[in-house]
């Protein structure tokens, strides 16, 4: 078992789990709260556009762990493909812009799809943008998503499905990333962890709610479900993981509360769960 976390230099938050915030709200409040890092979603980049963000992401001090999120390749026509690509050269732009080093993949599915269609589609697609990541010095990182999201978010759907497309792509620019969330169920959890080793690019935490309200947004805070989100994290450490611990929480209750409030349980949360 990982040892208790003492301090939070490790704690980054993706700027979705404090969605009232803007960004600038995000990035204040954050420093203020003693959090060193964040997680960029790409709405949040938006209101005012990548160069006005990255200047508001430098003079923050916050590191940027990584930008979400990137993927969704497959599509019944070769236009909407191609319009896939785009948007993920696009995001791999923004990226660089603002200093993140990589970006997570939420790789897609298309409902009626056959899913090993659609994971063709995704290796394809991440083929195609891996010349662009390279040439910007992002990363790119495969999360699999847990198998009730198989219908329309991804066709990768276990660490093992992750970690086989990051090794048929063989590129030291494609990674994977590990969410507790998608991933706590699976009896071949350890072992694939082990089997990542140093391809794991990134690691987010929050917790599985019994029972779960809504599937998309009722994440709980670390400690309010039942994951061990600390036995995890030791299993990600001993591969060779030593980044930041991302807590992404999409709950429409906690988004219902005062985000000062929330940002002060997740803190406590932290030390107490991760
Ligand atoms: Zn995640």
């Amino acid at each position: 078992m990982a040892e208790k976390l003492t301090d939070f230099s490790r704690l980054c938050i993706h700027t979705i789990t404090t969605k009232p915030w803007s960004l600038a709200e995000c990035l204040d409040n954050y420093r203020k709260a003693g959090v060193p890092a964040v997680t960029v979603w790409r709405q949040w980049l938006e209101p005012q556009g990548v160069q006005e963000s990255a200047r508001m992401l430098k003079d923050s001090g916050l590191r940027v762990t990584s930008l979400c999120r990137g993927g969704f390749f497959p599509a019944a026509s070769g236009e909407e493909r191609r319009n896939a690509l785009d948007d993920n050269r696009r995001a791999i732009d923004e990226a660089h812009a603002i200093g993140a080093p990589l970006i997570v993949l939420v790789c897609g599915a298309v409902p009626g799809m056959p899913l090993h269609e659609a994971r063709k589609q995704i290796a394809d697609g991440i083929a195609a943008v891996l010349p662009d990541a390279r040439a910007a010095g992002v990363k790119l990182s495969i999360e699999a998503l847990h198998p009730m999201f198989s219908d329309a978010r991804s066709a990768v759907n276990t660490l093992t499905d992750a970690n086989d497309m990051a090794r048929k792509l063989g590129d030291d620019h494609v990674g994977v990333t590990v969410d507790v969330y998608h991933v706590w169920w699976d009896s071949r959890l350890e072992a694939e962890i082990r089997r990542a080793g140093k391809t794991i690019l990134s690691f987010h935490v929050c917790d599985w709610r019994t029972p779960t309200r809504d599937l998309l947004n009722d994440r709980g805070l670390m400690g309010e479900g039942c994951i061990d989100i600390r036995g995890i994290r030791s299993w990600v450490e001993r591969a060779g993981f030593t980044g930041d611990i991302e807590v992404e929480i999409f709950s429409d209750a906690w988004w219902a509360i005062d985000q000062h409030v929330f940002l002060e349980k997740i803190k406590a949360a932290y030390l107490e769960h991760c």
